[in-house]
């Protein structure tokens, strides 16, 4: 079964769509933070960053780059810019065609990271050090 949308890239479903080259579509999020809230998507179907082929992934940023960029020079309203990646569920990530949210903030709109008193942590430098370790030992 294709996800939702890999149904737009194939136009079974209709989206407003931004861009479109051989790599990636954008289209606008249909339930959007702000208008002009768009989706950047590879056309080859994974659900996670790691399954995303590194080639497709910096193509995938210069394109939301290209749109941030655009979004922040049409007559929107833009006064910033978040990009977002929910990569899991734990992480957020409702729809499992990997996408990459280019968000239009508003000053003060109130949209923002939620983090909780009990995850603003204050490790030691040791402990810093240890988990740059871990994933310095990770890295291929
Ligand atoms: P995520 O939590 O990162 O997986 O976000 C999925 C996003 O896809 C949400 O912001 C939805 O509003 C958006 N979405 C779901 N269905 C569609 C659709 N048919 N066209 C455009 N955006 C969609």
């Amino acid at each position: 079964m294709s996800s939702i949308f890999t149904r737009i890239i194939q136009r079974e479903i209709p989206a407003a769509i931004v861009y479109e080259d051989d790599l990636v579509i954008a289209f606008l999020d249909i339930a959007p933070i702000h208008p002009g809230h768009t989706l950047v998507v590879p056309k080859q179907e994974v659900a996670s960053l790691t399954d995303l082929p590194p080639d497709t992934g910096a193509h995938l940023f210069r394109i939301a780059q290209k749109i941030a960029n655009a979004i922040r020079s049409s007559s929107l309203p833009c006064d910033g810019i978040n990009l977002w990646l929910n990569d899991g569920a734990a992480a957020g990530q409702e729809i499992f065609h990997l996408h990459l949210h280019v968000i239009p903030r508003i000053a003060g709109d109130g949209f923002g990271w939620h983090r909780p008193p009990h995850l603003r942590t204050s490790p030691t430098p040791q402990e810093l050090a240890s988990h740059a370790a871990a994933i310095r030992q990770a890295l291929v």
